[in-house]
């Protein structure tokens, strides 16, 4: 089974929908929302209506029932609106804050917290890097202290996606002196809790409808049962979040490359240059195949990677390898795409040099390059 049915009339029907949400609503104003460095809240509760913040979350908890290719179809629609900010604020409330509630919280915490998400009436964030450490989760500082009936959070978060504005944190923080991986666990931290606050709002080269903050968190009480899953266990917990969160960047990725790509046959085929529209240059015709071409590899290779994810695997080492595949290939793409748009590429009032900008994050967030060829490699059996 080579190419297995990965979508549906139903995901084709829900293609649609999410096109004409994205056509309407979306991409009419990202200009405006990049310009301003942040989206309206209210087009997430919108989205909550539209049911699109729960798509493969079960109907009990609010969600769609809908399969993980649905969350494919929205990840890749997203991906047209002109702007990467937007789609990732997106995909950190539904693909990366909320899945550890629904894998390991309790019945009170997903009313609580996954809920109102779904419902888009709350914003989420995922709270893991720290100033000091990124790439090596397992030495973050963040550290909570048992008190009674409460837990006490001291630290600091940063480069966090939403997190000025979110209404809770999906957070690592250290709850033992354990060194290393062993004392780590989750919480979910309401961020108007008294002691946090907002360090300081980042400004960024790309994603700039997405707004990031440096968030702290200083001797913030929660309640008992904010701890999410095990005590103990949120080193694997975040791991295992860590395999969605890739998955659906690379899909993201890989559409955003298609949308960079078929822009630059478009331009190549309008922009005359020598009485001939440049697409008739073999160089550039040649270009435009070779960038067809990487995108399919990518394609098909991050849909049987999805489909062995949606049927519950969690293939760590060929998720790695899709993220990294995907997060290069997007890369090189808007670029060779922006240098076939010439001069225009560059400026502003073209949509490459935007796409360009934003692409570039995916080689960073949710695990590096260098990070993927460490697992990759380490899978393969090669040493530390
Ligand atoms: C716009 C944006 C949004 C983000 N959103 C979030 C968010 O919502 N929540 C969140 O928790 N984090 C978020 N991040 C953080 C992101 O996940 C980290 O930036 C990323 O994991 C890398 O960590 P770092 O920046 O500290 O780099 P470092 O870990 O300091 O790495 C620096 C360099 O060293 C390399 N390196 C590190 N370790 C190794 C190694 N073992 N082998 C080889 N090379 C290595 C890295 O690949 C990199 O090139 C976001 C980042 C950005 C830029």
């Amino acid at each position: 089974m080579p190419y297995p049915p990965f979508f549906t009339e139903e995901h084709d029907r829900l293609r649609e929908a999410v096109r004409r949400f994205v056509e309407k609503e979306v991409a009419p104003y990202v200009d405006e929302w990049e310009e301003k460095g942040e989206f309206p809240k209210d087009i997430l509760k919108r989205m909550g209506e539209l049911g699109f913040l729960g798509l493969r979350y079960p109907e009990e908890v609010g969600g769609q029932g809908g399969d993980y290719f649905c969350s494919i179809v929205l990840a890749e629609e997203l991906a047209r609106c002109g702007a990467g900010g937007f789609p990732m604020a997106v995909a950190v409330q539904t693909e990366m804050a909320t899945p550890p509630i629904f894998q390991f919280g309790t019945k009170e915490q997903i009313e609580r917290f996954l809920t109102p998400a779904i419902r888009g009436e709350k914003l989420a964030c995922l709270g893991i890097t720290e100033p000091d450490h990124g790439s090596d989760v397992a030495g973050i500082e963040t550290r909570a202290y048992r008190d009674g009936n409460e837990w006490v959070i001291r630290g600091r978060k940063m480069f966090i996606t939403n997190g000025p504005r979110a209404d809770f944190i999906t957070l690592v923080a250290r709850t033992s002196d354990e060194p290393g991986y062993r004392g780590i666990s989750l919480f979910l931290v309401e961020l108007d809790r008294p002691g946090v606050s907002v360090g300081r709002k980042l400004d960024k080269v790309g994603m700039r409808s997405s707004d990031t903050a440096e968030l702290i968190f200083d001797d913030v009480r929660v309640p008992a049962e904010n701890l999410l899953g095990e005590e103990g266990k949120g080193f694997y917990q975040i791991m295992w979040e860590l395999q969605g969160e890739r998955m659906i960047a690379a899909a993201g990725c890989v559409a955003t490359a298609q949308y960079a790509y078929e822009l630059a046959l478009q331009y190549a085929k309008e922009r005359r240059q020598f009485g001939r529209p440049v697409a008739h240059f073999q160089t550039i015709g040649h270009l435009l195949a070779e960038m067809a071409t990487q995108i399919e590899a990518c394609r098909q290779f991050t849909y049987s990677v999805a489909y062995r994810f949606a049927q519950g695997e969690v293939p760590v080492k060929e998720i790695s390898m899709a993220k990294l595949a995907a997060a290069q290939t997007a890369c090189w793409v808007a670029d060779r795409a922006l240098q076939i748009f010439g001069g225009n590429g560059y400026m502003a009032e073209y949509p490459i040099e935007r796409i360009w900008r934003d692409v570039r994050l995916n080689r960073i967030g949710a695990g590096t390059d260098e990070i993927m060829k460490e697992i990759i490699a380490k899978a393969m059996g090669l040493p530390d």
